[in-house]
């Protein structure tokens, strides 16, 4: 049995956690904060709000399944799922919202009726898209992207051309679909992988299959309820999970990670798994001589957005609203470039707003909603109450438009978060939210690697690594960590014996 320390309680560390201790060792996880969960934790109002700081769209719920299932449980031993009917609103503009069906026969219908012809064209955008989705979980995500050669299987190379990793997303979804309200709904989801579309290779387009195909679904109880089934597996396993505790360094000799500092006292271990962002493990935890990057190898990565939330308690029901709403009632290609081009807080925004309380009485006292605003910006932009405030004010004045009700006099609960809280609560760099965006520099091999290349028994996990950003692929992050860790122990395979 060895001592193995994970920094962070993240989905990836919590997943980590939940193999390795599974596999018979002894896992700590050291948090920084008082609450499990990372970028997922949540927080209660005295006034009886239930807030999910961070994610609010699960999809590819079969991810979390095999999860569960790896440990012999299921999904629904530790929460109840719905899924959402429309999935999501788009906004278009003044009265002209689209409401997008949960069931694909209705979504061609949709489609038909704004572009004639698009239907069958969306059945063979989606059969492609499948093709990719199927390949990429079967024969991608789950590799450590080590090396190269990981990826020299015989389906992969055949295939290498129909999963289109050269070609840009934007081109391709174009040659299916020319209206713009088709382009804006179908570049949604690589918003989720944090860059532009025309950024984005191609074989992106497995998430439209995840998010459309496969449903958009809800945890009763929120993404809370997902952190504590999967931190009970791996505390019914034993690992142990220390809250408050900041990891300060991780102590080298002879080459090998032997303790951590932990609030001031060593905890001798035998290998170290960092879940925290990467970018602060390696300048802060790490002596520049044992580093994988330098500073500026971080400076010229394109990293995914940061943003501007608001979590709001309303004391009264919003008729018009519905669970998700994406409100792309301005330019775009505008709003992508003050993010990635030239990075500045935004004219028009585009933003997103989260209505937990629709699907969910657990979030809000009874006859109340519970909002969640988010606006993606650049990572490293100035951040001051001022602005957060004049950018509330545009969102705020938008959604009152959009669902012709007051609002802001009905607000009971308000808290903002922005760049600053991410670096201050995650050492997050430059507050970015989702990590490294996945342009075709930053996949796979290419992304920062798994492991330390100098010191061997610090493996590094989350969305700055392998397969990259959003709670899917963190929890495969955490699980390839620990199958690395495991080899590394001298153990060739990862045997789950419940
Ligand atoms: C606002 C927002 C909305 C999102 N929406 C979605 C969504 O709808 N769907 C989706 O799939 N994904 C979404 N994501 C992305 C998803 O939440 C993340 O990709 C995922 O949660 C990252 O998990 P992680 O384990 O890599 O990192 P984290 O969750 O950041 O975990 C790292 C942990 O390390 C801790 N830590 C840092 N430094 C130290 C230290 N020195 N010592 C001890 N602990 C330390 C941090 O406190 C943190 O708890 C969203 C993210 C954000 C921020």
């Amino acid at each position: 049995m060895s001592k193995i320390a994970i920094i962070g309680s993240g989905f990836s560390g919590i997943s980590a956690a939940a193999y390795l201790s599974t596999a018979g060792h002894d896992v700590h996880v050291f948090e920084k904060n008082s609450v499990a969960g990372g970028r997922a934790r949540q927080f209660n109002t005295d006034s009886g709000y239930l807030f999910d700081m961070g994610p609010s769209w699960y999809w590819m719920p079969g991810v979390f399944e095999k999860f569960f299932n790896d440990f012999g449980f299921s999904t629904s031993d530790f929460y109840e799922l719905k899924l959402l009917n429309p999935s999501f609103d788009v906004v278009f503009g003044k009265n002209d919202t689209m409401s997008v069906p949960e069931n694909f026969e209705q979504l061609c219908d949709l489609f038909e009726s704004i572009e004639a012809g698009s239907a069958a064209r969306l059945v063979s955008f989606m059969n492609e898209a499948e093709y990719k989705y199927k390949t990429g979980i079967e024969n991608l995500v789950y590799k450590p992207g080590l090396s190269i050669t990981e990826y020299a299987n015989i389906d992969l190379i055949k295939g290498a051309i129909r999963l289109q990793v050269f070609s840009s997303f934007s081109e391709h979804v174009r040659k299916y679909f020319s209206h713009p309200k088709l382009i804006a709904l179908m570049g949604f989801p690589v918003l989720f992988l944090g860059a532009m579309p025309q950024d984005t290779p191609a074989l992106y387009s497995l998430m439209n299959y995840a998010g459309l195909k496969l449903g958009t679904w809800y945890p009763i109880g929120g993404f809370g309820k997902v952190i504590d089934g999967m931190i009970s597996v791996a505390e019914k396993n034993g690992a142990v999970f220390h809250l408050d505790a900041t990891a300060e360094k991780i102590g080298i000799e002879e080459n090998q990670a032997r303790y951590l500092m932990v609030n001031g006292e060593k905890f001798l271990c035998d290998a170290v798994i960092a879940s925290a962002d990467y970018h602060h493990v390696e300048s802060k935890l790490l002596p520049s001589a044992y580093r994988n990057y330098r500073e500026n190898y971080w400076e010229k990565k394109t990293f995914a957005p940061s943003c501007l939330i608001f979590y709001l308690g309303i004391n009264k029901k919003i008729k018009s609203l519905n669970h998700h709403t994406l409100f792309f009632d301005e330019d775009l290609d505008q709003h992508s470039k003050d993010i990635y081009k030239k990075p500045q807080w935004p004219a028009k925004p585009l933003f997103y707003v989260c209505c937990p309380s629709k699907s969910d009485d657990h979030v809000a006292p009874k006859g109340h909603e519970n909002i969640f605003l988010l606006m993606p910006i650049a990572p490293g932009l100035k951040d001051t109450e001022e602005i957060r405030e004049k950018y509330f004010q545009i969102m705020i004045s938008r959604l009152e438009n959009h669902t012709k009700e007051k609002i802001l006099a009905h607000i009971d609960f308000k808290r903002s978060y922005c760049v600053k809280d991410f670096i201050s609560d995650y050492n997050s760099y430059k507050g970015n939210a989702y990590g490294l965006a996945n342009t075709l520099m930053q996949t796979a091999v290419l992304k920062p690697k798994l492991r330390n290349k100098k010191v061997r028994n610090i493996f590094y996990t989350g969305q700055l690594t392998v397969p990259g950003p959003g709670v899917p692929p963190s929890i495969i992050s955490g699980k390839i960590a620990a199958e690395q860790l495991l080899k590394h122990l001298n153990k060739s395979n990862l045997e789950v014996t419940i």
